[in-house]
């Protein structure tokens, strides 16, 4: 297991204003903290409230989580897949499955795969970090920056200066919207053609032994169809089940998340697997969230380095990974070790630099994979649809050994996806290129 990391004190604080506490904001946040600078976390939100449901945390973040000390508290509260399986959608036939998926986590990659609500990974994530001294002003909404100072103005027309603003406040982000509009440009969330129906049941609330067993057996299970997927695990150490219907997109351009209607849902699944519509039969209300991502920024930091994007305000992706949140946390705790490595504030474009050459990279590059995932998984029944299923039937019961439809398992995805250590990468990084003292303040 990787060493809790002790909390530094920095030769030349900085004073960090971070714009959203989601999850890559509040990594950034313990982890500027841990690194000795004063961070203030400001959030529009009026609580840190239960909503997006369940999240899949690789070893990529979890590992992250043992530098951070608080793997202890969210073990408590997560669920570990004991395997994970890809099933056709019409009769549930089982395609690809991994035994001992938690096992073969822990082994290859030093840190667990869990699946945790989300709000308890934002609410320990939160805690911590005012553990560490960082400060979180709920209820505070930005309304303007100001790149060059940098300043950013509430809407309750109040100014707060700091030496570096960092935007992590999601999709639709107005810290992008600021930024673009500085180089005279400007892009909106974009439809991927999908949507997602995100369920939560209850083990207490359902009385089918089956299903029962199901969701107090954690595992992690897909069934893939005609563009359209399924993904169902446990959480809350089989308390809860989590379940994500993604199917194409019939929302109004304009909306992004409503109500969904049990009837249609259940239309849109009834030539399904049977086991899956027993579960959907369970179901007592749903919501449709409209899934979107956003065209590559040029730049992930500012022309004087005094602002930085991370999380979905610069790589929203689809889930069909599970990396937004986890990707997110990588940025946050890379941000947070290269600041640590500040003799001066004088180094700061040279650290921000660093930041994006190490982070740009690989959150567009999984940004990518997470649209390669859904062609391989929506294949409509057909010639390629066959040649995939018998590529994975083919390694039912063997090891996986070639390129994998499913890249939950695939040797070439899973190694570059779960195997990045953020704390590894920066270090190396640093010893590699160390920041200069002589550096001076502008680009
Ligand atoms: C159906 C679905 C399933 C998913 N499953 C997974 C999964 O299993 N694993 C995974 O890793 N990822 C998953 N994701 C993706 C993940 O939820 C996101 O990528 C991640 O939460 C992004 O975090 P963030 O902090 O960048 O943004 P957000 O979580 O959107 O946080 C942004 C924060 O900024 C605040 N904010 C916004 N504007 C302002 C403002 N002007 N002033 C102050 N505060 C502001 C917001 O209130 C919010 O709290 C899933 C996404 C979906 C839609």
């Amino acid at each position: 297991m990787a060493e809790a990391q002790e909390q530094k004190s920095s030769p030349s604080p900085l004073e960090i204003i971070i714009i959203g506490a989601g999850l890559s904001g509040l990594s950034a946040a313990v982890s500027c903290a841990l690194a000795g600078h004063n961070v203030l976390v400001l959030e529009g939100a009026r609580e840190l409230a239960e909503i997006g449901a369940g999240l899949q945390i690789t070893p990529n973040a979890s590992k992250i989580f043992q530098h951070f000390d608080i793997y202890d508290a969210l073990a408590s509260k997560a669920a570990e897949p004991s395997f994970l399986q890809v099933r056709r959608y019409s009769d549930g036939k089982i395609l690809s499955r991994t035994d001992d998926f938690n096992g073969d986590m822990r082994q290859k990659y030093g840190a667990p795969f869990w699946d945790l609500h989300r709000v308890d990974v934002q609410r320990t994530l939160a805690e911590r970090a005012k553990e560490l001294g960082a400060k979180l002003r709920l209820g505070a909404r930005v309304a303007d920056l100001d790149f060059r100072k940098p300043s950013v103005k509430l809407e309750t027309g109040e100014e707060l200066h700091a030496d570096l603003v960092v935007a992590a406040d999601g999709l639709w982000s107005k810290c992008r919207e600021r930024f673009l509009a500085t180089k005279g440009t400007a892009d909106h969330p974009l439809p991927t053609g999908d949507l997602a129906y995100r369920i939560v049941l209850k083990l207490d609330e359902v009385d089918d032994p089956e299903l029962r067993d199901w969701i107090s057996k954690p595992s992690c299970q897909f069934w893939i169809g005609p563009g359209s997927h399924v993904v169902a695990y446990s959480l809350r150490d089989g308390q809860m089940f989590n379940m994500v219907l993604l199917v194409p997109d019939d929302l109004p351009g304009d909306v992004a998340r409503q109500p969904g209607s049990l009837d249609e849902m259940r239309a849109l699944f009834a030539t399904w697997d049977p086991v899956l519509n027993r579960f959907l039969d369970q179901v007592k209300s749903v919501d449709k969230w409209k899934l979107m991502h956003r065209p590559e920024l040029d730049h992930w930091i500012s022309d004087k380095s005094t602002f930085c994007f991370l999380g979905d305000s610069c790589h929203p992706m689809l889930p069909y990974l599970a990396q937004g949140a986890n990707s997110s946390i990588e940025d946050g705790a890379v941000l947070g070790n290269v600041l640590g490595a500040l003799q001066s504030k004088n180094q700061l474009p040279e650290a921000l630099r660093l930041y994006e050459c190490l982070r740009k990279k690989r959150g567009e590059a999984i940004v990518r994979e997470t649209f390669a995932q859904r062609r391989d998984f929506h294949l409509h029944d057909g010639p390629e649809q066959q040649k995939r299923d018998e590529l994975m039937l083919s390694r039912l019961g063997r090891e996986i050994d070639c390129k994998f439809p499913s890249r939950w398992q695939c040797p070439e995805v899973q190694p570059w996806l779960y195997g990045y250590d953020a704390f590894e990468e920066t270090a190396s990084a640093l010893r590699d290129s160390p920041l200069r003292t002589g550096a001076t303040a502008s680009l």
